[in-house]
């Protein structure tokens, strides 16, 4: 069994995407060229955002958003401790400071009310985080946003496709902040055959701007308006995610329809707290989280029968080894300490087959039926 396996929906869509990688290796063209400005326009019409650009990895769309939005040292920017170090680390990486604030421990994602609290007259932004696909509290950090004039870079790596409900209309991850930041991973719910990420954002001006800033601040050939980066997405992974953006829609609900006969299954035993979403939320399971103080012995216990598991995050950001610098102490952020102990990502992929499911629930059921 696997946790995830990328060549079933390969096997799938093999001619197709055979075709786009042909056709885009003959034609010759492979930096900036009309798969990447089809992707971009595909991807803003599909979120509802006004502009997308095409960057090198999710890594880069956060960088590059930072950048755009002139955070630099000096600068304090809000985020969650319970993330992919990608999140803060893009913000140490422009000479700013990483500031975390604990999560919902029934979400995991950051807890609004404590970033309140958190502003301090050197913040200049906030980067929620919608961890394992459903976004988090927005409404919430726009009002914040807006009254203290903060932007507002949405990590949205993991959560193409989710959307939440905001005043009132169904909005999509991404297209709700200054920016919104997507990753195409090969594990991500829209996967390349390599490294590839995108910006969105509603601003035309900071829309620009990061399209210059990912290809050495030029906009015509050897002209250069600001010194930039070397961060385009490129021609053949566009064609690969071209090929593949038709089939999100029913790959996320089919995570969405295995999520819940996961959930289904497993509701009836009370030391495991499954997935909870939020109201007004559309979850696109990324991954599906199960939650137990037994984790470590679970966890074993389904690995010696063939079942893997993957911790999603074993370690908060602040007490990684890289982020001594920023001198939190243990039990500074509860709540996302207790998770990284407890959370367990059960495998789940769109393909995945319904007798691996039923494995991976009966092998849980034997665990607990032991244990209590
Ligand atoms: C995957 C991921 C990233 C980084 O994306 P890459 O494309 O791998 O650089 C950032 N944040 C989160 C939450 C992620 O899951």
């Amino acid at each position: 069994m696997h946790s995830i396996d990328l060549r079933a929906q390969y096997r799938t869509l093999q001619k197709r995407i055979d075709r786009a990688i042909t056709k885009t290796v003959h034609g010759g063209s492979f930096i900036l060229g009309k798969n990447v400005s089809a992707l971009e326009s595909a991807i803003a019409t599909m979120t509802g955002a006004r502009t997308a650009i095409g960057v090198n990895s999710g890594t880069d769309a956060l960088f590059l958003s930072l950048k755009a939005a002139g955070i630099g040292p000096g600068d304090e920017v809000i985020t969650t401790p319970f993330t992919f170090i990608a999140t803060a680390e893009t913000i140490a990486a422009c000479g700013a400071k990483p500031v975390f604030v604990d999560i919902d421990p029934k979400t995991y994602t950051i807890n609004s009310e404590r970033v309140a609290r958190t502003i301090t007259k050197h913040t200049k932004g906030i980067i929620p985080v919608h961890l394992y696909g459903q976004m988090a509290p927005m409404q919430k950090l726009l009002a914040l946003a807006k009254k203290h004039h903060l932007v507002i870079i949405e990590d949205a790596a993991q959560a193409l496709g989710a959307t939440q409900m905001l005043y009132g209309k169904k909005r999509f991850a991404g297209s709700v902040g200054t920016f919104g930041c997507i990753s195409f991973f090969p594990t991500k719910n829209l996967g390349a055959y390599g490294d590839a990420g995108m910006v969105l954002s509603n601003n035309a001006g900071f829309g620009k701007k990061v399209s210059l800033l990912r290809n050495h601040g030029s906009q015509k050939k050897y002209y250069h308006e600001f010194l930039g980066y070397s961060s385009r997405l490129d021609e053949l992974q566009a064609a690969i995610l071209l090929a593949k953006l038709p089939y999100l829609k029913q790959w996320n609900a089919a995570r969405q329809k295995l999520a819940h006969l996961y959930t289904k299954a497993l509701t009836p035993i009370p030391s495991l707290t499954l997935p909870s979403v939020a109201v007004g939320n559309t979850h696109v399971f990324h991954q599906y989280i199960l939650r137990t103080s037994k984790r470590d012995a679970l966890r074993t216990f389904l690995e010696k029968r063939g079942i893997p598991t993957a911790i999603h995050y074993p370690l908060p950001l602040h007490l990684q080894p890289a982020f001594t610098c920023l001198r939190y102490r243990k039990e500074s952020f509860p709540e996302a300490e207790v998770a990284a102990r407890e959370v367990l990502s059960l495998p789940l992929y769109p393909e995945m087959p319904l007798t691996h499911m039923e494995q991976t629930i009966r092998a849980i059921q034997l665990f607990f039926a032991k244990k209590t």
